[in-house]
């Protein structure tokens, strides 16, 4: 990256480890990359690199291919096969972000969870600590190298061992409502919850398994829109924004 800006504005958190669903990379309505889309999350995420704060990106898959596609009984495609194609949906992704990402003057790594040698460095905490040290953006790719999980888990998992202050999911939707925004009007938005709330209404805007291990280790999650431009940068300087998930 280049340096960060001494000028800026000091970041709530040291260090983040950011979400970052596969919607985030198309159109509504759309599949695959649409590289206006990455560009546009590179543009904020670089701007909130210039904080200061060390950004670990997770990234998701869902664009592309999420193994539970291929559930149903008449697939041909074993379930943790097609999960793999998820994982591997989510190196496609990476590639995309980190170009986007390089092409605005971030210096990052790509690291994957499962090998892809030639394109991504394997996953190691101790070198992803050592990147994040070093002011350069790392992206996460290949969720948790194992099946039967999704990149939510990834980013629990990822957010306590490289010690993460906070996971900040970026989503379609201004943060955890009561109900589906996009189908009831009325449904109510959330400034704070509390992990046992989360789970207790069902809500649906991150994998319960994720949730449960971040209440687990108290790992606070804000959950926030992606889509208003700036809102990535408003994440880490700790703006009241979308909803926190918290004790
Ligand atoms: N996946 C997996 N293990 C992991 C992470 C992901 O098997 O640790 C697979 C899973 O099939 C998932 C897909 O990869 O559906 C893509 O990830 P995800 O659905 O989390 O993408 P997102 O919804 O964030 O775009």
């Amino acid at each position: 990256m280049s340096q960060p800006d001494q000028s800026a504005e000091a970041p709530k958190y040291r260090r983040v480890v950011l979400k970052i669903s596969g919607e985030g990379f198309m159109y509504p309505g759309e599949r695959g990359i649409a590289m206006d889309a990455v560009l546009h999350i590179a543009r904020q995420t670089y701007n909130a690199a210039q904080h200061g704060v060390q950004i670990a990106i997770v990234i998701g898959g869902g664009n592309i291919l999420r193994g539970a596609q291929f559930t149903s009984g008449n697939s041909c495609v074993h379930e943790a096969t097609a999960h793999y194609m998820g994982m591997l949906a989510t190196m496609i992704n990476g590639l995309a972000l980190q170009d986007a990402l390089e092409s605005l003057g971030c210096n990052t790594r790509l690291m994957t969870a499962v090998r892809t040698d030639g394109v991504a460095e394997p996953y190691i905490r101790r070198r992803a600590r050592r990147h994040l040290e070093k002011g350069r953006l790392v992206i996460l790719a290949g969720g948790t190298g194992s099946p039967f999980v999704t990149t939510d888990t990834a980013a629990a998992q990822r957010a306590l061992e490289l010690e993460s202050e906070i996971i900040l999911k970026a989503t379609r939707v201004d943060g955890v409502f009561s109900d589906d925004p996009e189908k009831n009007p009325h449904a109510v938005l959330y400034s704070e919850l509390s992990y046992d709330d989360f789970l207790r209404q069902n809500l649906r805007v991150m994998d319960h398994e994720a949730i449960t291990k971040c209440a687990e280790y108290n790992m606070p999650i804000l959950v926030f829109n992606f889509r208003k431009d700036g809102n990535i940068e408003n994440a880490v300087l700790g703006q009241r924004i979308g909803t926190l998930i918290h004790e």
